[in-house]
C-alpha cells in the first residue's frame, strides 16, 4: 500500500516539488517500503524517534527533515543528521541552533515557520518577527534562511485553507523582494495530506505527507 500511495502521489506532484514523507509514528519497515518505491526524505517530528530512525536506517542513502518542535537540549539528536531543520519556532531555539552550528563548525539549513492556521495552540513566528531577525540576519553566521514552513488551519472550509496558504505564498515573496542577499531563501513548505493538491496552487515547492502514505497513525 505504501508503494502505491506514493506513486500515485508522485504522479500529481510537479516534478520540481519535493516530497516529504512524513513517517512519525511508524516503524523503520514502513520508512524501508518507501525506499523500495523510490522514495528518499522523509520528515520526523520527535528528536528521539528521529535520532533511533537515523541510526536504525544508516545503510540507506536517505534526506532526512526536522519538521516537529525541537527542544534545545535536543539539538545534538537533530542537527547532526537533518538535512533541513524545517520548523524553527522561536528566537529562542534559532540562537540555540546558532550557538550549537558554531560550536560544531556547522552550517544548518532551516525554514522559519510561519504561524497562519487560526488555532491558538499552533507553534511559529508572526510575520513581524520574521522580519526583524531576518533584518539581523547577518549575526546568524552557521544558519542558512531557506525559506518558511506553516500550516493551514485544520479545518473543511476550503476557502479558510486558500486564504492561509496565500497569506504565507504572499508573505514569502515579499520577503524575497525585501531580501535578495538571502539567496537560498527559496523554499515554501506547505501542505499536508488533506490539503497538498490546493498547497501546490500557492507555489508550494515541499509537501509533507504522512497519513496519505503510510495511513493512520498509531499514538
Ligand atoms: C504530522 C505532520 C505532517 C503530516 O501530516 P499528515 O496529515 O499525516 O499528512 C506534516 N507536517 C507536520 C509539521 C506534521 O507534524
Amino acid at each position: 500500500m505504501i508503494q502505491e500511495n506514493i506513486i500515485a502521489i508522485k504522479k500529481e506532484l510537479p516534478p520540481e516539488v519535493k516530497l516529504v514523507a512524513v513517517s512519525k509514528f511508524h516503524p523503520a519497515e514502513a520508512i524501508r517500503e518507501a525506499y523500495a518505491a523510490g522514495q528518499r526524505s522523509f520528515g520526523e517530528n520527535r528528536p528521539q524517534e528521529f535520532a533511533k530512525k537515523v541510526e536504525a536506517l544508516a545503510d540507506l542513502d536517505l534526506d532526512w527533515h526536522f519538521i516537529g518542535h525541537l527542544q534545545t537540549n535536543k539539538l545534538k539528536l537533530v542537527l547532526p543528521y537533518a538535512q533541513l531543520v524545517q520548523s524553527v519556532d522561536s528566537l529562542h531555539l534559532l540562537d540555540a541552533i546558532q550557538d550549537w552550528g558554531k560550536a560544531n563548525d556547522k552550517l544548518i539549513r532551516v525554514l522559519l515557520e510561519l504561524h497562519i492556521g487560526a488555532e491558538q495552540t499552533k507553534t511559529g513566528f508572526k510575520e513581524e518577527e520574521v522580519l526583524d531577525l531576518l533584518f539581523r540576519a547577518d549575526k546568524y553566521k552557521n544558519i542558512r534562511f531557506c525559506g518558511l514552513m506553516g500550516m493551514a488551519t485544520h479545518t473543511d472550509s476550503e476557502e479558510d485553507i486558500r486564504a492561509d496558504f496565500a497569506r504565507i505564498a504572499d508573505f514569502r515573496a515579499y520577503l524575497r523582494d525585501l531580501f535578495p542577499e538571502l539567496t537560498d531563501f527559496t523554499e515554501l513548505s506547505i501542505g499536508m495530506s488533506g490539503d497538498w493538491k490546493i498547497a501546490l496552487d500557492y507555489g508550494a515547492t515541499i509537501v509533507r505527507i504522512g497519513t496519505a502514505i503510510f495511513g493512520e497513525r498509531q499514538y
